[in-house]
């Protein structure tokens, strides 16, 4: 709505400026009831009629922005957090005769109807913990998901066999009841039957008269190959069915993927760390890698260093979306022997008197600068 075009808030709710808070609050309830949509179908405008005398009111009933629009009309109302003209005016409006009749469901006009309409079911959540190779090479897994189902004893209708419904005395079968209430009658749904409109003579001893039984479904699910933990697969209609016939709700699947001794996964690598001995590192050898296969062989380079990693290509994990796998990333770490035999320790001595000492510092910094001077 531009604001140019908006009616002064005082005109809408018919009061003075120097209106008191009652004064406004009742001229308010009864423009609302006048026009609230509910009593209206057949008026196109009584929405926007209600809208306004509920925006009108929200500014006016407010002593903040009530000011505010004194001072400098509807444009004192731009802007940060102010009620302009998207005024949630049923929340509103149900709050101030919530307070005064002290019921929520006033103008449930065919509410019993509303309510008894097929609606969707609710969606179910469903956690699955699955190993670290299922995750990288995908699984087919049964589960069994706790949901509603229809009573098989009573097709679903809740009378026991061979009894039916009849209506509720209470609301005659109508669902809802109509109460008076000073200058208003209010509908509202009917509590002995739920707003159905019939009760069973002789509920179904299965299902307590509720048409549904808890049950455990039996489902097969497909995980892709590379899933990973916080993976959620969503199964349609899978979740519970829906009130009154509606459609099911969806079943969401959470994966949590169990860890693995050894192997460490970061997208679609997978890492681990290989230690190797001083003369493995110094000379180069070949050693055996496990992989989530297979072991394999891979080729140290001689004078490999602590923290050098190597690839075996393609052992990783597959791409979710599909392409190629990732790699496996082998993290190397040299292993200083710690108990020498008197062999050994006479083969190292050996080597140190050949080995060329340079302790220097690995990288420039302070320490080096301070060598440096006194070089
Ligand atoms: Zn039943
Ligand atoms: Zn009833």
């Amino acid at each position: 709505m531009n604001p140019v075009s908006k009616r002064d808030y005082y005109e809408v709710l018919g009061v003075g400026r120097d209106a008191g808070e009652q004064e406004i609050k009742a001229a308010y309830r009864k423009l609302a009831l006048l026009h609230h949509p509910d009593r209206n179908p057949e008026h196109a405008d009584a929405e926007d009629r209600f809208k306004e005398a509920s925006e009108a009111y929200s500014v006016l009933s407010d002593p903040q922005k009530r000011a505010a629009y004194d001072r400098y009309g509807h444009a004192g109302l731009q802007g940060a957090g102010s009620a302009g003209p998207n005024v949630d005016a049923f929340s509103d409006f149900s709050d101030i005769l919530g307070d005064f009749f002290g019921v929520g469901d006033l103008f449930g006009g065919g509410g019993g109807q509303r309510r008894r309409g097929a609606q969707r079911g609710e969606d179910v959540h469903y956690n699955l913990e699955i190993a670290f190779e299922e995750a990288v090479f995908g699984l087919s897994a049964d589960i069994q998901v706790p949901r509603m189902e229809t009573c098989g004893r009573c097709s679903g209708s809740g009378a026991a066999p061979g009894t039916g419904a009849s209506a509720c005395p209470t609301c005659r079968g109508r669902g809802e009841v109509l109460y008076q209430q000073g200058f208003l009658s209010i509908r509202r749904t009917c509590h002995a039957c739920g707003g159905v409109g019939q009760i069973l003579r002789s509920p179904c001893t299965q299902c307590r008269g509720q048409g549904r039984v808890q049950a455990q479904r039996k489902l097969k699910i497909n995980i892709p190959a590379g899933v990973d933990e916080g993976t959620r697969l969503r199964l349609s209609n899978e979740g519970q069915p829906g009130p009154n016939g509606g459609p099911y709700g969806d079943l969401y699947v959470l994966l949590k993927v169990r860890p693995h001794p050894f192997l460490e996964r970061h997208e679609t690598d997978l890492h681990c760390t290989v230690p190797v001995n001083i003369t493995q590192a110094a000379l180069g050898a070949e050693i055996l890698v496990p992989t989530l296969e297979e072991a394999q062989k891979l080729k140290i380079p001689e004078g490999v260093q602590s923290g050098a990693q190597l690839r075996l290509r393609h052992k990783g994990v597959p791409a979710l979306s599909g392409g190629a796998r990732g790699d496996l990333v082998v993290h190397i770490e040299v292993r200083t022997p710690s108990r020498l035999t008197r062999e050994q320790r006479k083969l190292m001595e050996q080597l140190r008197e050949s080995l060329p000492v340079d302790n220097a510092p690995a990288e420039k910094g302070l320490f080096d600068k301070v060598r440096d001077y006194f070089a």
